[in-house]
């Protein structure tokens, strides 16, 4: 009987963030309220058993080949702040410790876009720990879309795929990929190799989703080659541009087959990076104001109207209680409007005193100052209703991360009259799924405005129940404008920050 062993280590680290991360942060989706810090063994099997992750791809992959199944560590955690390193040290030694007992696959469900103080490449980092405690052991590696990557992840892993969409509905796929081309290598079909190829890149958050150009042509290239088994896996990924790192660029990974390969694998990829490459003016955004955004979404017809302030996400590190998109919208007069989650646990702690059917007056949001763009939070005054209180508990029905645990702590719906409420949290969360809004009894889909913060995520839950959707650039740590953020460490030059930036690409043998 074999063994194998399966592992989640996942953050996107937003350099600039002032919103710290813990170890004990690193329980999204599986400990939950009163439980803090990542789930070991049993504990995550359960929470990512049935899921649509990659880690619930390869639980399914190591019960459908009757292998004996070991998790030692699921640890996630909403993007945000550098973690520390002991994270990361942390996590190596579960896995390494667990590996000792005997493995012959690992199965790694990695983000692959984070970064601590000490590590521009934690995850190289722990793959080449791992790496050096377990010599030859085949390892697999599923990454997300935005994964800044270096030569050591690439030196000390023997399959890599990433996700191919945004939002990011193909997680499980992308372990069933992984893991597919793994279980090949084990059987001694074939022997796998990587190639891979970073550009010098930027690319704005707003213009990669594989759903539209200028990715989508790039994307279905890759997926064709991998379909018609021209390589054994490609994958392009779009990067975390938030992060001040050297490492933070545009790349293609390709697998190939070291016994069949003739040079197949290294065309595919130079193809794929010089369209990405020939594109890269596409892969840049144009803010517009704020006040000309909420305009635009008033002067539009029938509801739902999405509005997606994409300044303050906390899918990319946002702390999700900048209140000037909420006060603009008030200012311009939006009605019939649902609003959240706002991240103020102080506030819910006010509400959830006060009772259901309470009067209060809150200054909502705005404790988070972000320092690396110069921003002062600036709470907003609001008086209302408090209409519910709630956990903060559900389950995923969207097709992203379908059948996972969302806990947003504790939440408050505050009714601030003209059919305007607002779901504060005690936990910072991007809106994927409408069951934030749902769970707290407001139903998005008949109101006449939705506003979110979110930039891309959102379409995975909330594309089916709107009419239009507004993007505005709001202020905060995830702001669109990059002009804002204090590049130090980013590789220079990268495009667009250095217009003229030459490319990297080599010439073809
Ligand atoms: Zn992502």
């Amino acid at each position: 009987m074999k063994r194998f062993v399966v592992a989640m280590v996942k953050h996107e680290t937003n350099t600039f963030s002032p919103v710290p991360t813990p170890l004990a942060a690193f329980g999204r989706y599986a400990g939950g309220a009163g439980k803090p810090g990542p789930a070991y063994g049993a504990a995550a099997i359960a929470a990512y058993r049935g899921t649509a992750t990659p880690a619930g791809a390869y639980i399914d992959l190591a019960e459908r080949a009757g292998a004996e199944l070991a998790f030692p560590i699921a640890a996630n955690a909403t993007p945000g702040g550098c973690p520390e390193d002991a994270l990361i040290e942390h996590a190596a030694q579960c896995i390494v410790e667990e590996l000792r007992k005997g493995c012959d696959a690992l199965f790694l469900d990695l983000h692959g876009g984070m970064a601590t103080p000490g590590y521009d490449d934690p995850e190289g980092e722990l793959l080449a720990r791992i790496r050096k405690a377990a010599p030859g052991l085949p390892i697999a590696v599923a990454f997300d879309f935005h994964t800044n990557l270096s030569q050591l992840t690439i030196d000390n892993a023997t399959v890599i795929t990433a996700y191919r969409t945004y939002p990011h509905v193909d997680m499980y796929q992308t372990g069933e990929r992984a893991g597919r081309t793994l279980m090949r290598a084990l059987a001694g079909e074939i022997e796998p190799r990587l190639l891979w190829h970073s550009l010098p890149i930027l690319s704005h958050l707003n213009r990669q989703t594989p759903s539209r150009q200028p990715m989508k042509d790039i994307m279905d290239r890759a997926i064709a080659a991998e379909a018609a088994g021209t390589v054994l896996n490609a994958s392009v990924l779009g990067c975390f541009p938030l992060a001040d790192i050297p490492f933070v660029g545009m790349h293609g990974i390709v697998v190939v087959d070291a016994r069949r390969d003739r040079g197949e694998g290294q065309r595919l990829l130079h193809e794929l990076m010089s369209m990405a490459w020939q594109r890269r003016a596409d892969f840049v955004f144009e803010v517009e104001p704020v006040e000309r955004s909420i305009a635009h979404a008033r002067s539009l017809g029938e509801g739902p109207v999405l509005l997606a302030d994409h300044g303050d996400v906390a899918g990319s590190g946002g702390s999700t209680d900048v209140m000037a998109v909420l006060a603009e919208a008030l200012r311009q007069k939006l009605t019939d409007m649902c609003v959240g989650p706002i991240w103020d646990p102080a506030a819910v702690a006010t509400m959830i005193a006060a009772g259901v059917g309470a009067r209060v007056e809150l200054a909502l949001g705005g404790r988070t100052d972000a320092p690396a763009i110069g921003l002062v939070g600036a709470p907003l005054p609001l008086a209302g209703t408090v209409r519910r209180i709630t956990d903060g508990r559900f389950t995923v029905t969207a097709p992203m991360s379908t059948g996972t645990s969302q806990h947003l702590g504790r939440c408050a719906v505050l009714d601030i009259g003209q059919g305007n409420e607002i779901v504060i949290s005690s936990e910072r969360h991007e809106p994927f799924d409408t069951g934030c809004f749902t769970h707290a009894g407001i139903d998005p889909a008949r109101k006449r405005f939705i506003l979110i913060k979110s930039r891309q995520h959102f379409r995975a839950g909330f594309e089916p129940i709107i009419r239009h959707v507004v993007m505005v650039s709001g202020p905060g740590i995830t702001t669109s404008d990059y002009s804002q953020y204090p590049w130090k460490r980013v590789r220079r030059p990268i495009y667009p920050l250095d217009p003229d930036t030459p490319s990297n690409l080599p010439a073809l043998p």
